[in-house]
């Protein structure tokens, strides 16, 4: 047997529990023994039961889908791993077969399961999963930290859409996958960093992450504040990661004539926008879902062998696994970056 947190009742809370290890492999599939897993911020909507939960999650489920670990068992025609491998994963698994799969659009596969969402997740001692979706760590990284390239992958995705470098750009959000943003956007080498943020704690992690201009605008009014600093012209590249109405909705004035708003927060509400701004500045508009696969996991090692991403700056917090609760409360109380929980007290990777 092995432990698993999981989500059983129609109602606020997660609970321990345990489960067979999987055994039957399918010829695709690979067992992992799971290193660390870390707490998106999609499960703790799960763990609060909030509207969104309510509608989508079907208890009894063992929740997660952000883990690294050890491949420990491999199916009959699995090639791309072997035993031993120190492996990340993709949460999304995609059908390969669907127009989208076909035109190198896996991100948006319609047929698209999310781990710990719609199937058994990872937040357990052993995960099974189709070798497609690993990646293999060959970068010496922590494995303590793997389990956040999933997210990391979603600000990889949303910063590096457009090209940044030597660019302004603004970061709307400073959670961790805003933090992580900030990072990319440095590594990536933009000119300035500007980022938006309310939150005390989270402020000064961007701070020391290292953006340039962290603005709350609490405090501070953006739009004037960014075109004091931006000669009035505004920022080339506005990237989203709050799903805050107002905020990307002052987007369109934030950002210059030919620039670009990247977004990957969703929205509670409807934005009310003059799309006459779109056309006659001619702006583009992405929006993020997901990771590209695999182009997004090629930038992700990119990055990691260039060894310029501050894991030991946005991963703020690391629990042991049983103490879940512990990484959920500071989450709650938006006092942590990334919160990370850890499966194996000492990690021996020969
Ligand atoms: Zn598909």
């Amino acid at each position: 047997m092995m432990k698993v947190i999981l989500k059983t009742e129609r109602a606020k809370g997660f609970t321990r529990g345990e489960k067979p290890i999987p055994r039957n492999l399918e010829a695709n599939e690979v067992l992992i023994k799971v290193i660390s897993v870390s707490i998106c911020g999609t499960d703790l909507h799960i763990y609060n039961w909030d509207a969104w939960s309510q509608n989508r999650i079907n208890p009894p489920l063992t929740v997660g889908h952000e883990f690294s670990g050890k491949v420990v068992k491999i199916g009959s025609n699995v090639s791309k791993v072997k035993i031993g491998d120190i492996v990340s994963s993709e949460s999304h698994i995609i059908c390969g077969k669907c127009e989208y799969c076909l035109t190198g659009n896996g991100h948006i596969c319609e047929k698209t399961k999310v781990i710990g969402v719609d199937m058994d997740g990872a937040f357990a001692e052993y995960m099974k999963i189709p070798e497609e979706n690993l990646y293999i760590d060959t970068s010496n990284l922590d494995p303590t930290y793997l389990s956040v390239l999933e997210p990391l992958g979603n600000a990889v995705h949303a910063v590096k859409h457009f090209d940044v470098k030597d660019k302004d750009v603004l970061i709307i959000g400073c959670g961790p996958i805003g933090l992580m943003g900030i990072d990319v956007a440095i590594a990536s080498e933009a000119k300035r960093i500007f980022a938006t943020e309310v939150n005390p704690y989270r402020i000064n992690l961007a701070k020391e992450i290292g953006a340039h201009h962290v603005i709350n605008p609490k405090e501070v009014n953006t739009l004037e504040y960014i075109k004091k600093h931006t000669n009035n012209k505004g920022v080339d590249v506005v990237i989203d990661f709050s799903g805050n109405v107002g905020a990307v909705e002052e987007s369109f004035d934030y950002v210059k004539p030919g620039g670009g708003i990247s977004i990957l927060g969703a929205f509670n509400n409807k934005l009310n926008v003059d799309f006459n701004k779109v056309v006659f500045k001619g702006l583009h508009i992405y929006g993020v879902t997901g990771r590209l696969l695999p182009k997004t996991w090629q930038q992700i090692d990119e990055l990691l062998k260039s060894k310029k991403l501050q894991f030991d700056k946005f991963v703020t917090h690391v629990f042991p696994f049983d103490e879940f609760e512990k990484g959920i409360k500071v989450m709650n109380e938006g006092k942590s970056g990334k919160v990370v929980l850890k499966l194996w007290k000492k990690i021996v990777l020969s």
